[in-house]
């Protein structure tokens, strides 16, 4: 049996060579941070006075991943560690990036990093913290402060506003007021920053969070959601009939819910991120679609009338922006266009649920459909009803293999495409509802068809 080693183990050796040949080495940031709270860090990542062809030199394995800003990924027994030289960053003129960078010691390392929490580091061999800024004290308070002057931090990268909100809601931390307010001063600033990297900090923020929703409405409350996602703005003070939706507006809905996607999940065949956007974005289609009409009893009442595929659209439209990977893309957008389905399951003919629940992105729909209902009126009646007829079908298959196909109907000498189309689609449809037992049944019922 091979002994497990840790990254952590192999990260401690990559500071222990550097140590030995002379350079002062540390563990650095987030790793610090988690170890101190007791939390297993994502990755360790390594500072170093060491520049970066003497980190080269030393190492038989390196990628330059960053090394014009001092970054060499050191590969050791296949893990990767970051070693970055310590440096400060001086100025930016965009915002975004530093205008220059210049190699220094531990100390303006630390200086130039974006939260006390996360500019620690902590010596692996001689089990010393270097806290230049602070951390340990906010670790203690549990606050998220910025490092110096918090609003020329969020001047030089605006994207450390996003930062801030992550990590008060991964870490269920307070955030510093003096840091808030220059947020709330600083906000509009974010528009600057390109669609890519708001979206890591956003899907983070809605995946990680302890309370999504929580996280949603500070980024709204802090006047980023507005130039984050301005077409989810009109969700905030939408109302909708009370007797659906005692919780509130459409955005305190779709917050419950988030806030609601950590508990009791049940695994499915879709990731975090493809839920989360799914849930954010599943009413937005209902601000530009309200209107006053008739409800099921006679009564005049708000409407939102096909807001299931305008959502859809507009769901389209900002995941392009936001650069999602089509799957995802498709997933999602199909998931908000289907969302009021649900309502008709137990009337639906068997053809057209066993369609449904065989989807490829059936079990995403019913992660939605779940917390649709356990974010407003809490009965589960559709849902458990669908379940049931899961388990009542589990000795065939949702989506039986079809008992004729189109070479069937050409031997038949039907040649017209559409057509063809359409009598498959009826014998399938009636194989899935049992009217079709066989394959000579179908056939038979084509002659039938075919004689009329
Ligand atoms: P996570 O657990 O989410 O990876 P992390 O703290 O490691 O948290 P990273 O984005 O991996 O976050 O960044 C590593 C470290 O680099 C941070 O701890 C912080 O010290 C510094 N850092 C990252 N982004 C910025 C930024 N935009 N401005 C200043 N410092 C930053
Ligand atoms: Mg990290």
């Amino acid at each position: 049996m091979g002994k497990v080693v840790t990254q952590k183990q192999i990260a401690a050796s990559v500071v222990q060579t550097l140590q030995h040949n002379g350079y002062m080495a540390l563990f650095a940031g987030g790793c610090v941070r988690d170890e101190l709270l007791g939390r297993e860090p994502k990755d360790y990542d390594i500072a170093t006075e060491a520049y970066p062809e003497e980190v080269e030199a030393l190492f038989p394995k390196t990628v330059p991943i960053g090394k014009a800003f001092g970054v060499i990924a050191v590969i050791e027994q296949g893990e990767t560690i970051e070693v970055a030289t310590f440096r400060e960053e001086v100025g930016t003129l965009d915002g975004r990036h530093p205008e220059t960078i210049m190699f220094s010691a531990a100390k303006e390392d630390a200086l130039r990093r974006d939260f006390t929490i996360n500019g620690m580091f902590f010596d692996p061999i001689k089990k010393q913290l270097h806290d230049y800024v602070h951390g340990q004290r906010d670790l203690k308070k549990k606050r998220v402060t910025a490092i110096g002057d918090p609003e020329e931090r969020f001047r030089e990268d605006h994207l450390r506003m996003l930062r801030a909100i992550r990590f008060v809601h991964t870490l269920q931390f307070d955030l510093d007021p003096a840091t808030e307010n220059a947020i709330k001063k600083m906000a509009p600033l974010i528009q600057k920053i390109s669609a890519e990297r708001i979206e890591v900090e956003l899907t983070r923020t809605l995946t990680e969070s302890a309370r999504p929703g929580t996280a949603l409405k500070h980024l709204q409350e802090l006047g980023l959601l507005e130039y984050v996602l301005p077409e989810i703005l009109p969700m905030v003070g939408q109302e909708q009939p009370p007797q659906f939706h005692p919780e509130g507006d459409v955005f305190e809905h779709t917050c419950l819910m988030l806030d609601l996607m950590n508990e009791h999940q049940e695994p499915g065949s879709f990731s975090p991120r493809e839920l989360a956007y799914s849930v954010l974005l599943h009413d937005v289609g209902k601000p530009p679609t309200a209107s006053i009409g008739p409800g099921a009893d006679g009564v005049p009442r708000i409407r939102f009338d096909g807001h299931a595929s305008v959502g859809a659209k507009m769901a389209e439209k900002i995941l392009i922006r936001l650069k999602f990977p089509n799957v995802e893309k498709k997933s999602i957008t199909t998931a908000i266009a289907g969302h009021m389905r649900f309502m008709d399951v137990q009337n639906m003919k068997a053809s057209t649920l066993r369609k449904m629940i065989g989807a490829e992105t059936f079990e995403l729909e019913m992660a939605l459909h779940r917390l649709d209902c356990l974010g407003s009126h809490r009965a589960l009646e559709h849902y458990t009803f669908v379940r049931d007829y899961q388990k009542k079908m589990a000795h065939e298959p949702m989506l039986p293999e079809p008992f004729i196909n189109g070479k069937d109907l050409v031997d038949l000498g039907i040649c017209e495409g559409k057509r063809i189309g359409r009598i498959l689609k009826e014998a399938y449809d009636g194989q899935m509802e049992n009217r079709f037992t066989s394959k000579e049944e179908v056939l038979k019922w084509v002659q039938s068809e075919l004689t009329d």
